[in-house]
């Protein structure tokens, strides 16, 4: 067995599928999913005028801007608050380049009309929540 069988051996491969995507990739018939379906990921959502800690939260139904008109010259709504949403990727969509080179979408659930993406405030989507924390932190000293 030559050294590269043994490595295709190893990732589970044969010479045979590996001819397969190839051609695929020629033909411009291969995508690599940035995650699989079921795999987790994370999106930070950002919330102004925090309901549980501005004092005028409720009255100003959490609208921050409402919050500094009315009350800005004396008083400051506390920072926006960050959180991490996890979700379970369900899916993906495909579409062409004006090449007709394949393109996938980010990760999404399934709804009624079909992919709906998983959106943040800072229209990342992190596959790993220890770089989604780390981007929080970042908003956090920047607020
Ligand atoms: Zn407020």
């Amino acid at each position: 067995m030559s050294e590269t069988e043994k490595i295709l051996t190893e990732l589970g491969i044969t010479i045979n599928e590996l001819v397969e995507l190839a051609i695929a990739k020629q033909k411009g018939r291969l995508v690599i999913l940035p995650c699989k379906v079921g795999d987790k990921v994370y999106t930070i959502s950002r919330v102004d005028c925090p309901c549980e800690i501005c004092t005028h939260g409720k009255e100003v139904e959490y609208s921050a801007i409402q919050c500094s008109r009315l009350y800005g010259e004396t008083y400051k709504c506390p920072p926006p608050q960050y959180n991490i949403d996890i979700h379970v990727c369900e899916g993906f969509t495909i579409h062409g380049d004006a090449d007709g080179n394949p393109i996938v979408s980010e990760p999404g659930e399934w709804g009624y009309e079909g992919l709906e993406r998983f959106y943040g405030c800072d229209g990342n989507i992190y596959y790993d929540y220890d770089v989604a924390k780390e981007a929080v932190e970042v908003m956090r000293n920047n607020s």
